[in-house]
């Protein structure tokens, strides 16, 4: 299970891939079969200068954009149409546009607006797992965020996401919810917060394996 590397995957232009780290020289990229971009770095390389290799050798790859959402990927497929919209079926997503520099705009939109749907669902289902503890539903607030999954404010009640996060499976988006809601009972990482962690969500450590590379897990905090 890998993911797509964070900062890269909200701009349609954008090429999309995955990070996995090794040791050797230099950097490698190749396709999956499932048609994603996998590049192969050290760990001293720089995401600038990875992100040069990816766009000066993408296109000697049979490559089609692509997406992920909630850890599902999707081709982008643009076609120009009459009427401005985006859906997607089971491996596709359709971005229908009246004029191509309106694109960018239509995927944001979208992925925006399937964020705050999907993760209000995600909200009330974690919610639901602290009902033998007494706190109102927090307000969430989502926006890229350069240093976390998610913030917790316990003196506002509330609790930011990262927008990337729309990238990640459900899974891993739960226990960042359910991490940022223990923090509204207990600030620090201290006993009690693990006591309430594995109480509500003992299989929690299976979810944390959904990411895995070093930078994704730095923001866990
Ligand atoms: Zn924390």
């Amino acid at each position: 299970m890998s993911d797509v590397k964070k900062g890269n995957s909200s701009n349609a232009k954008a090429v999309n891939y995955t990070v996995k780290i090794s040791r050797q020289k230099g950097i490698r990229m190749r396709v999956t079969a499932h048609g994603e971009l996998v590049v192969h770095a050290n760990p001293f390389c720089t995401k600038e200068a990875i992100d040069k290799y990816v766009q000066d050798h993408v296109n000697e790859f049979n490559y089609q954009p692509s997406v992920r959402i909630f850890g599902r990927s999707f081709r982008i497929k643009k076609v120009k149409s009459q009427t401005s919209h985006v859906s997607y079926s089971e491996n596709e997503l359709l971005i229908q546009y009246k004029d191509k520099a309106e694109i960018e705009t239509l995927y944001n939109r979208f992925l925006k607006k399937i964020s705050k749907d999907v993760f209000s669902d995600v909200v009330d289902m974690v919610y639901f797992r602290f009902s033998d503890y007494e706190f109102e539903k927090p307000k969430i607030i989502i926006r890229n965020m350069k240093s976390s999954w998610g913030v917790c404010h316990p003196d506002k009640n509330s609790i930011t996401l990262n927008s990337q996060l729309v990238h990640y499976p459900i899974d891993f988006i739960e226990y960042v919810i359910c991490h940022e809601m223990i923090h509204l009972l207990e600030p620090n990482h201290s006993e009690a917060f693990y006591r309430i962690l594995k109480e509500v969500m003992p299989d929690y450590k299976r979810r944390l394996d959904l990411i895995e590379t070093n930078e994704e897990k730095q923001y866990l905090v």
